[in-house]
């Protein structure tokens, strides 16, 4: 899990960096000074009106220059793609303005600063108001209105998603008519091979695929193969996946429904299963590939002490047992709960220090000590989910040096976490498992007529062998 939330942010730092700032100020005004810089370089600088740039000054040669007026001229039209026409309104309308919800702003004053007159705006307003609560309006909602000379409202849209957006137009009768519109997203399975050329995600952008899907595929088999350790060049992917259209366009990445790694070392092999929400994957058998409990609660340099009924205590010097597993680790290295659970304990308590207890499903409980602190407004009683970051590690209570205790309780008794690390959760059974049968025979039919092709570049680095199996949380983890 750790290494998953490790390769999301990296995946979300690529996507943020490649996110297009389309309306960016500074952006228009580095490219209107280039545009006048260069419209003096070529003697025609007054092309170049009021910041719109009609004709693009071209001087042969320059490749610089045939990309400057075409962003220019982009961004002062700063059209949306999907213009609005409203359909039932009567077709003159003098201003279409369109905008972008931004911090502090609401669509009336959004609206009003556009040019809607006051009345007419808020006229519109109460109609959608019918389909849509404005108190759940947020940052990044997008609007287009149109709009007479004089201000009257003729129609407004709202869009809170792609798939969603209200509409009020104003009728004959001069009331507003609202409605709430739901695209409906189309959903087509795509299968794909993707040959191991080097990292998960270079190898499927090779494949020129979605780079979200590597973080799906790695998701999926994240508690059995370490993607950032594990690959060889010359093993390869077989992928089912869905992928979501709008109004016949893409849109987004659906679910891995099947994903098959045929890699040097073995074959994976992951279905989903049917349900919609809370699904899993699993073997062809109906086995979870999900283990309960996390590898670890958190990073950690070394194993300092491990479960020992019979330790001899360092500080104490007497017999003591160890009734859990240190992590030697820096203070204030995030601890994280090993699997879904309701906080039981928070606090300081005698020779643990800062104390954390979790209860999990299947008679589990795990216990978090000698931490630093918690994590903000953590609290009994409370929800939390695997991977959640619940405190810091320290040195509070009886410890010698910077380190987490962890101990985990099976009805109610101590038992070794190192020993539980590899527990799945359970296997389907009866009615669930037989439609997870039916299923799978269709999917694996799926599989098996991906071709595999052979990888473009030659085997060259393969990783080595002796490294263990599963994911671990060592330091050498990042991707
Ligand atoms: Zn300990």
């Amino acid at each position: 899990m750790l290494a998953g939330d490790q390769f999301t942010r990296g995946l979300l730092r690529r996507r943020i960096r490649r996110a297009p700032r389309r309306r960016s100020r500074l952006w228009f005004a580095v490219m209107v000074s280039a545009a006048i810089l260069l419209g003096l370089v070529v003697g025609r600088l007054w092309t170049h009106r009021g910041g719109e740039v009609e004709e693009a000054p071209v001087a042969s040669g320059s490749p610089m220059i045939a990309l400057v007026a075409p962003k220019i001229r982009w961004a002062v039209n700063g059209a949306p793609e999907d213009r609005f026409v409203a359909g039932s309104t009567p077709a003159v309308t003098d201003l279409q303005p369109a905008g972008t919800i931004e911090p502090g702003q609401t669509l009336f004053s959004a609206l009003t600063e556009r040019g809607a007159a006051p009345a007419s705006a808020q006229r519109a307003l109460v109609a959608l108001s019918a389909k849509f609560d404005f108190r759940r309006s947020r940052v990044g909602h997008t609007w287009e209105a149109s709009l007479q000379s004089d201000g009257t409202v003729v129609a407004l849209r709202y869009r809170t998603s792609p798939e969603r957006y209200l509409e009020a137009t104003l009728g004959g009768d001069a009331r507003f008519t609202a409605i709430d519109v739901h695209v409906p997203v189309e959903r087509r399975t795509q299968a794909v091979s993707i040959p191991i050329i080097g990292s998960l995600w270079e190898s499927v952008e090779a494949a020129g695929l979605d780079a979200q899907l590597a973080q799906s595929v790695a998701s999926v088999f994240q508690w059995d193969i370490d993607f950032s350790q594990q690959l060889v060049v010359g093993d390869a992917l077989r992928v089912v996946y869905e992928r979501h259209f709008l109004d016949g366009k893409p849109y987004r990445l659906g679910d891995v429904l099947a994903a098959e790694y045929l890699g040097a070392r073995g074959v994976w092999v992951a279905f989903r299963s049917p349900e919609e929400e809370g699904a899993d994957y699993f073997n062809a058998k109906g086995e979870s590939l999900s283990k309960l409990f996390l590898a670890a609660p958190c990073r950690y340099r070394r194993i300092s002490s491990k479960f020992d009924p019979n330790r001899l205590h360092p500080l104490l010097k007497i017999r003591r047992p160890h009734l859990g597993v240190d992590y030697a680790a820096p203070t204030g290295t995030p601890v994280r709960a090993v699997a879904d659970g309701v906080v039981g304990f928070v606090g300081p308590k005698g020779g643990n220090g800062n104390l954390v207890s979790i209860k999990h499903g299947y008679g589990y409980e795990s216990g978090y000590a000698h931490l630093s602190r918690f994590a903000r407004g953590l609290k009994a009683g409370q929800r939390v989910e695997q991977g959640q970051v619940i405190g810091f590690v320290g040195s509070t209570g009886l410890s010698t040096g910077a380190h987490l205790h962890f101990g985990l309780k099976h009805d109610g008794k101590f038992v070794d976490p190192l020993e539980r690390r590899e527990i799945r959760m359970p296997a389907l059974k009866g009615r669930q498992l037989a439609a997870y049968a039916r299923r799978v025979g269709a999917l694996r039919d799926l599989l098996d007529k991906i071709a595999v092709t052979a990888p473009a570049v030659a085997p060259s680095t393969p990783t080595d062998p002796s490294q263990p199996a599963a994911a671990s949380w060592d330091e050498s983890g990042d991707f």
